[in-house]
């Protein structure tokens, strides 16, 4: 192994491009900030807006104020909702007591709920493809009445399904799954049910792909994959899975101070990647730690581009 005059040992470090902030996550922080620039603060924010706590605990500087229900809200204050979208309910209660409220939701989760309104007036049955208790999956099962979406995570709960009619079923997708994961379960349903109508492939969102697809490039030439996100991040907990299955070994970290420098020991090619809902700042400072420890060598390895933009809500374009 080559050793510089630093003492320092050398590293070969690739960073996955894209990672980090997708367009939902961009424009969800955003209409945060513009609604503690025209509201003044406190704006309250239900449910974290982002899984993120650096992201969340920037906003709280501002002016934010976190909560889960929107019992916590006060009267008279205006309150967020988060990209992860909420429940019909929770907007019909926020009219009910007056409050202004901003929705945050991605684009890309409203377009889930709206299939789903239009599969259960087709009178069709949803199968949906999710994790239970993600705020998303509560979020998209609250856009239609109880007992007309059914929760599937694993192939044995797609062998465990018994429908009412199964010619009139539906299937709907979590944004933020495992490509390949979903690819074979979104498979045996319809193999299964033949008839079961769905989004051509899935639904998962451009950003979830593209990172998983980048993290897979990387993974394939590194022995060791750091992955910056949250625990409670979807997207970021299937970017480590990704890794693992590439035959890399891979850690999720949330900050640089995490890192544990005996990982490190034997590893020669190091990945680096940030899960939608992670800053780039946190990327920079886990290169910067790396590089107070190793002489690093670095390369980005790009697998495309992105260029979404998401549009923000009326009456925040122009604070
Ligand atoms: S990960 Fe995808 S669905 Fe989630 S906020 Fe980002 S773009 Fe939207």
């Amino acid at each position: 192994m080559k050793h510089f005059d630093s003492g320092k040992r050398q590293i070969n470090l690739l960073v996955a491009a894209p990672r980090g902030f997708c367009a939902g996550v961009d424009r969800a922080i955003k209409i945060v900030e513009l609604a503690i620039e025209k509201y003044g603060p406190p704006v309250y924010v239900r449910h974290e807006i982002v899984h993120n706590r650096y992201v969340v605990d920037e906003l709280k500087k501002l002016g934010a104020i976190f909560v889960e229900e929107l019992d916590e809200v006060p009267d008279g204050v205006p309150v967020v909702f988060s990209a992860h979208g909420v429940p019909k309910a929770v907007p019909h209660k926020a009219e009910e007591r007056g409050l202004e409220y901003l929705d945050a939701t991605c684009p890309l989760v409203s377009k889930v709920h709206r299939q789903a309104e239009r599969q259960v007036e087709a009178g069709r049955h949803i199968i949906f493809v999710g994790h239970a208790n993600h705020p998303e999956v509560i979020g998209t099962f609250g856009q239609v009445e109880e007992g007309q979406m059914t929760l599937v995570e694993t192939m044995d709960d797609v062998h465990n399904l018994a429908p009412t009619n199964p010619d009139e079923l539906a299937f709907l997708t979590q944004t933020t799954l495992s490509v390949d994961d979903t690819r074979a379960i979104v498979e045996e349903l319809q193999a299964r049910f033949p008839n079961i109508v769905g989004p051509k492939g899935e639904d998962i969102c451009y950003a979830t792909s593209n990172r998983q697809d980048a993290v897979k490039k990387i993974a394939a030439d590194s022995e060791l994959v750091l992955v910056i996100g949250a625990p409670n991040s979807s997207n970021s907990l299937r970017l480590v899975e990704v890794a693992e299955r590439e035959g890399s070994a891979s850690h999720l970290i949330q900050r640089a101070d995490e890192i544990d420098l005996a990982w490190l020991d034997g590893v020669e090619t190091l990945g680096l990647t940030a899960g939608a809902s992670a800053p780039e700042i946190l990327v920079r400072e886990v290169i910067l730690k790396l590089e107070e420890n190793f002489e690093v060598t670095q390369t980005k390895v790009k697998t495309t581009d992105e260029k979404m933009i998401f549009k923000l809500p009326r009456g925040l374009e122009a604070v």
